[in-house]
């Protein structure tokens, strides 16, 4: 039996117990867009509030915004992404399926190689090397033409360019126009940084493997003023708060998780350091994190396009200076994807035998902190006064946790269904907890082992457990 963890197991889990539905499923669908569940829901919040107590709150040199998504047209020429953010397309003539050029090169002749490549080299390598369409097999496309990955849309109520504007593709350019605003407004001084979570959208050409690569996705970015001299300790320091995030804070297994340096070709004209963190997932190693240092292009870029000067005044020096700047990224999508992947485990409960199949449990080992339900209320049975007493329980702990109350079915069933949740903890009212003793069972969803406390107890036990 291979019990290892592929998507289609995480794709079926998600569906079955409510983290990912597949988008407009009762349409029929609408490709590439996911709508995440009551258990999806509560696992993404987590992921966000973590982050944000992290590296917004519990620091002195950060601070948040929440920009709009829709932005002046005049930001994306000065990104640069009217002008370069475009793949190249081709069709295939036959069954008419679009590809990256550059994709379809990889194979043949290297990562690293293909991004120096132009459209005209695209288009010939393509034919050259006789690279079939991955469809239908035919070798006959279109020549390589560039496509903008962003998404356009009309305010207002006529459709001409004017009112033309853009989905973001990033959420990090809300941050840099208001760079002036958040720096007068707090009075940071350097280095200080301004984080942001929100939704982006690209019109990938190719997207898949689940969540992994969707055009809709939501990110948390950060962009950390420095000055230029100081850059290279703080960057480094992002790199270990990284690390410390994705070990400690989330408690994602370390050996799945590798740093990988951007080479030159790789690097964006205007960066100087570019680190990914990667995560080995089924289909391989890919992108979850990011971190780059960017130089003062982008606050420049937006002086230049702007007129405005976005400058800091150095109240020691009395000097005016542009900020350098270190941006280190976080996919929320992607990182709810890895939680699942890296809770997900098929254990053996008990062996096969001649008459029955090994039983065999899933569980999502997340950490407490991140879990969507933190504990489930069980009564042993759905009847009173054990119901009665389960409720008034529940009652009691909602205040504090996402509890869940659940009386339908076997006490077995029920842990089975809170494992494949990954709630850290079912606790059980039995005759004894009303009759007797005033303690519940609580099982602990990893090792399965129960113990016995006091009803009064039950709040600081979880509230322990949680934190740590
Ligand atoms: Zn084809």
């Amino acid at each position: 039996m291979n019990t290892s963890v592929t998507m289609d197991k995480i794709v079926s889990l998600c569906k079955r117990r409510g983290f990912v539905f597949p988008g407009s499923e009762i349409y029929g669908g609408l490709a590439n867009t996911w709508d995440y569940g009551p258990y999806g829901v509560e696992l993404i919040n987590n992921i966000k509030k973590t982050w944000w107590k992290t590296f917004i709150q519990e620091r002195e040199d950060m601070v948040g915004v929440d920009a709009a998504i829709l932005m002046n047209p005049r930001v994306w020429e000065a990104s640069g992404h009217v002008g370069s953010f475009t793949d190249p397309l081709m069709d295939c003539k036959k069954c008419h399926e679009r590809v990256r050029g550059d994709k379809l090169l990889e194979s043949k002749i290297g990562v690293e190689d293909v991004v120096k490549l132009s459209l005209k080299q695209i288009s010939e390598l393509v034919h050259t090397h006789k690279i079939p369409c991955p469809k239908c097999g035919a070798c006959d496309f279109t020549e390589a033409r560039s496509f903008n990955l962003m998404f356009r849309t009309y305010q207002g109520v006529v459709e001409d360019s004017a009112a033309m504007v853009y989905m973001r593709p990033e959420t990090a350019q809300g941050i840099f126009v208001n760079f002036k605003n958040v720096q007068q407004t707090t009075r940071k001084k350097l280095p200080f940084g301004i984080g942001q979570i929100g939704k982006a959208f690209r019109n990938e050409i190719t997207p898949g493997n689940f969540t992994f690569r969707t055009r809709e996705f939501e990110q948390m970015e950060i962009e950390y003023f420095v000055k230029e001299a100081e850059w290279k300790p703080l960057y480094d320091g992002w790199r270990e708060s990284m690390n410390n995030f994705f070990v400690q804070t989330l408690g994602f297994k370390k050996d799945k998780m590798r740093w990988r340096q951007h080479d030159d070709n790789e690097l964006s004209h205007y960066s100087k350091e570019t680190w990914d963190v990667e995560y080995e997932f089924p289909f391989g190693w890919g992108e979850l994190w990011g971190i780059a240092y960017r130089t003062d292009y982008d606050l420049k870029q937006h002086t230049k396009f702007s007129g405005e000067k976005l400058e800091y005044l150095d109240p020691e020096t009395n000097e005016k200076l542009v900020p350098h700047c270190i941006e280190p990224t976080f996919g929320v999508t992607r990182t709810a994807l890895v939680a699942l992947l890296d809770a997900y485990e098929e254990e053996e409960v008990s062996p096969a035998t001649d008459v029955k199949p090994a039983d065999v449990r899933i569980v999502m080992h997340f950490k407490p902190s991140i879990a969507p339900i933190k504990a489930a209320i069980l009564p042993l049975m759905k009847k009173e006064p054990l119901a009665g007493k389960a409720r008034e329980l529940f009652a009691q702990l909602k205040k504090n946790f996402m509890v869940e109350y659940d009386e339908s079915g076997s006490i077995g069933k029920r842990y089975r269904r809170h494992d494949e949740l990954g709630t850290p903890f079912c606790i059980t009212i039995d005759f004894d907890t009303v009759e007797k003793d005033d303690c519940v069972t609580i099982r602990d969803r990893d090792t399965m082992k129960q113990e016995r406390i006091k009803l009064s107890e039950v709040k600081e036990y979880m509230q322990r457990a949680i934190e740590t």
